[in-house]
Formats: C-alpha cells, sequence, structure tokens
C-alpha cells in the first residue's frame, strides 16, 4: 500500500509569518503565503487527482496512492487562510495541533479547532509539547506525550482522535509504537516515502515536506509522481540523517546557523 502526504504548515496573510504558530526565521520558512499555497492548490487540482482523508482510505483501492494535505502545528492561519481555501475546492485538510499552545499567541483556542471538525477536517495531535528531538524520548514520555494530547483533543471535539503527526522531522519506530499504545490508528512522519508501514496495528505514512520559497510545480510533481521530485527529497533526507545520528541536537545546531545566516543577509 502506498500514500502520498504533503506536510504544509501554516499559511498566512502576506508576510505575516509570525502571526500563525512559532515564530522565528527556521519556522517561518515552513511557512507560505496565502497567495502561495492558493497557487499549490491550482497546481495540485490542475493534476486531476483526488485528494482523500486518511480515515476513509478504506473506499480506496490498493492499487492507487491516495493524496493526503497535511499542516502542522495548530496555528491559527489553519482557520483564517487554510481551511478556506481548501473548502473552496470541497477539499478536507489533515491539521495536527500541539495541544500545550492551545489558546495561546498564534494558535488555535478550543473553539477554533472545534470549527476546523465542524467543517470535515481531520484534527489530530501534533504532540503536547513538540520536541524536536521527539523520537529520542524515553517510550514512557513518547506515550505520555501521545495519550495527553490526545485527551485533551477528544474533550474539546467530543469525538474520537486517532491520527497524528511526529513533530520535529525526527522519526524512529518507537515513536509509533508508542503511538498505538495511546490508541492511534494512523501516524504521520517527516520521512519522503510513499510506501505505508504497520507498526503495532498503526498505520505510518510518509510525508514531502514542502517549505516557503518552494514552486507549486513542485507540489504537483510530488503528488502525480513525475520526474525527480520525490527522488530528490528522498536523497536530501538521507544526507541529513547522517547528521541527525551523529547526535540530533548537531543537525539542529546546524539547522538554527544556517537559518540565522539566511535571516541576517535577508536585512
Ligand atoms: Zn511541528
Amino acid at each position: 500500500m502506498h500514500s502520498l502526504g504533503l506536510e504544509y504548515h501554516d499559511v498566512v496573510a502576506g508576510d505575516e509569518f509570525d502571526s500563525s504558530g512559532f515564530p522565528g526565521a527556521a519556522s517561518a520558512s515552513y511557512k507560505l503565503s496565502e497567495r502561495d499555497f492558493a497557487a499549490h492548490l491550482d497546481a495540485i487540482a490542475a493534476t486531476g487527482v483526488p485528494v482523500s482523508r486518511v480515515d476513509r482510505m478504506a473506499s480506496v483501492d490498493s492499487h492507487t496512492t491516495p493524496v493526503f494535505l497535511t499542516f502542522d502545528d495548530g496555528g491559527v492561519g489553519a482557520l483564517r487562510q487554510t481551511a478556506p481555501l481548501l473548502e473552496a475546492r470541497a477539499w478536507v485538510g489533515h491539521f495536527f495541533v500541539v495541544s500545550d499552545r492551545i489558546g495561546t499567541a498564534g494558535f488555535l483556542d478550543a473553539g477554533g479547532i472545534r470549527e476546523l471538525h465542524r467543517h470535515g477536517h481531520l484534527v489530530g495531535s501534533h504532540s503536547c509539547s513538540h520536541p524536536l528531538r521527539f523520537s529520542g524520548l524515553t517510550m514512557r514520555e513518547m506515550v505520555r506525550e501521545w495519550r495527553d494530547s490526545r485527551a485533551m483533543l477528544e474533550d474539546i471535539l467530543h469525538a474520537e482522535v486517532t491520527t497524528a503527526s511526529v513533530p520535529g522531522g525526527y522519526y524512529r519506530t518507537p515513536a509509533a509504537e508508542a503511538a498505538a499504545e495511546a490508541g492511534y490508528r494512523t501516524l504521520f512522519t517527516s520521512e519522503p516515502m510513499t510506501r505505508v508501514r504497520l507498526v503495532c496495528e498503526c498505520l505510518v505514512l510518509g510525508r514531502y515536506s514542502i517549505r516557503r520559497g518552494d514552486a507549486p510545480a513542485l507540489a504537483s510533481a510530488l503528488v502525480v509522481g513525475h520526474g525527480a521530485a520525490r527522488g530528490r527529497q528522498w536523497a536530501i533526507w538521507n544526507a541529513k540523517k547522517v547528521l541527525k545520528a551523529a547526535g540530533g541536537n548537531v543537525y539542529l545546531a546546524v539547522r538554527d546557523v544556517i537559518f540565522e545566516r539566511a535571516h541576517r543577509h535577508a536585512h
């Protein structure tokens, strides 16, 4: 079984990148303006490939590759910008919320989360505290992150929450084992792969990350699997993995240095 997940973050008005989600230059590099995001949706629509909701995958036969649009962090842009653009096409998104941030500056409150759910979008967990090295936590800590965030979202939604996405990009199998133990049935990672795996009755789905400045044509190429788009992300991912294996802190430090430098140059 295969699936194609695109991993977006916040969509914001103009260039107000700190208005939604986590502030700062590193986070902003994952956020798109409303205009750029609309262009991505146009490009995806032009492929003619249907956009699906993961908990309705049973209706998809195993010879197709369902496409999922996912949005991490639960910033206020989800309701202001992202959802209206999806709904204009009758598409649904998967929104993953950091439960400790609910109702804080730049993040959705309980009412906003309920509204997304009411509009037919899938709301899932993106952990409680958004650890950047989630897979570096102990099993007990991972289960707590998944279980407490799930309980909080179910309290808000009065509905079952069985889907999550791993924060921070760094994934190892125990993160899915912990998710399964906490009652999740589907876990999105940030590994750029289409092959769906099963870990303790939890489906594990990869995602291809979209960043600010990525062309709309990249989104459509990833969706249809044309050219080298998927392979290129896979190669970059594996190069980064070497750094991550050497110590996630090294990876995070290098990443921060790169973004700070890029930020300085922009001013
Ligand atoms: Zn995140």
